[in-house]
């Protein structure tokens, strides 16, 4: 017992302190202890009472919840579920038949509806899992108000003359109910932020994925287009910019193909640097990138791209102890309010091949 307490205390320190997810078995072994620490008070106090069958269904509880604890180890948590959803019903009709109603037993059927929901919900039940809950919700009910109704027929076995038990009973069975109910719904609310934080996270690691090109992670053409359609609905001025390696394939013919990425990488690298907040950089072929820059002039624009085809001509690369230089071509096209983009995107092929046709390694206004 000692060790599952140093192991539950342990792990309780690691929730708080955001290192670990509740899991299920956790949460399991949160409420098996303090309903078995519950149980365990009211058969001291049944006890000193000398209500003897409670005294001795509340041994047998404890016994069960200590039994449950290794079924949650096993993680056999629909049985333990149930046990404790059937040690509850059957603990407040037998205090009912003993004490009478005024105790507050009964409310312990009422924090269980809400659990059982929780639990058949989040649980890995596969089929029925509303039918299990609610069916078990008006079993509840039903239980609830049969205590009720004996409570109006029926002589309690026991009478406790000092008023203080009933009233303290009362009271303790009250805060167990509310304490129950108030923790399952901050750990539901707790719940729905962490799953809300992890879609938040996923969809961010999705967007990323969808919009940008895994080997070079420039944006690809799908995020180029929205850039092209918001700077055609913008009324500022923009410039696009295409660029080709020089001779690829003979690197890649040369010095294979995982060296021709390592180029590509490098080079998609330099032009992003270059690039910085002007605008947009997107992989928009093989070895092609296209460039978007916002609100410049063809000046600015042509120096932009001198310096990349400088920085591109000026890097080495390292393959098998060998330095390979290599160099790009840049064709450039200021777009023209009454063209489309697709007849500037054009302009700009036009310009980078009349580059390429002229020796390569340029920049073509
Ligand atoms: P030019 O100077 O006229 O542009 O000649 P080039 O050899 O660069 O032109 P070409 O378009 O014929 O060749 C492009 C090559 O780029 C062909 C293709 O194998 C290579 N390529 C396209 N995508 C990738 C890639 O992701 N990785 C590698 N390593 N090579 C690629
Ligand atoms: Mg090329
Ligand atoms: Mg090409």
């Amino acid at each position: 017992m000692n060790r599952y307490m140093k192991r539950f205390w342990g792990d309780a320190k690691n929730i708080l302190s955001g290192n670990i997810k509740i899991t299920n078995r956790l949460k399991f072994m949160a409420i098996i202890f303090s309903v078995t620490m519950v149980h365990l008070f009211l058969t001291i106090i049944f006890g000193c009472l000398q209500v003897i069958p409670l005294f001795l269904f509340n041994i047998f509880s404890v016994c069960t919840y200590v039994f449950c604890f290794f079924l949650v180890r096993k993680d056999l948590f629909l049985p333990v579920y149930y046990t404790t959803y059937l040690e509850i019903i059957l603990h407040s009709m037998i205090a009912a038949l003993c004490l009478g109603w005024q105790y507050g037993f009964a409310q312990y059927i009422i924090a269980i509806i809400p659990v059982g929901y929780y639990i058949c919900y989040t649980m890995n039940i596969k089929r029925h899992k509303m039918m299990i809950a609610t069916i078990s919700a008006f079993v509840a009910v039903f239980i609830f108000l049969s205590c009720k109704m004996l409570s109006f027929f029926w002589h309690p076995l026991y009478t406790i003359e000092n008023q203080f038990w009933e009233i303290g009973l009362y009271i303790f069975n009250s805060i167990c109910s509310f304490l129950f109910l108030i923790v399952f719904s901050l750990v539901f609310v707790f719940e729905i932020k962490l799953t809300n934080n992890q879609l938040k996270h996923q969809n961010a690691v999705l967007e990323q994925l969808a919009s940008t090109d895994p080997l070079t992670g420039l944006y690809n053409r799908r995020s180029m287009d929205v850039f092209l359609n918001q700077a055609m609905e913008s009324s500022s001025s923009f410039t696009l910019v295409m660029c080709d390696i020089d001779d690829f394939k003979k690197i890649n013919d040369t010095y294979g193909h995982d060296f021709g990425d390592v180029v590509l990488k490098g080079i998609a690298k330099i032009v992003t640097a270059q690039v910085k907040e002007h605008g947009y950089v997107c992989r928009w072929g093989g070895e092609e990138i296209l460039i978007l820059i916002n609100n410049a002039s063809l000046e600015a624009a042509y120096r932009i791209s001198e310096n990349i085809r400088r920085n591109v001509a000026n890097k080495v690369f390292e393959c098998n102890s060998k330095w390979i230089h290599c160099s790009m071509t840049l064709g450039i096209a200021a777009h023209n309010k009454k063209d489309t983009v697709e007849e500037t995107i054009t302009q700009a092929d036009y310009n980078l091949y009349r580059g390429k046709r002229t020796g390569k390694n340029t920049v073509v206004l």
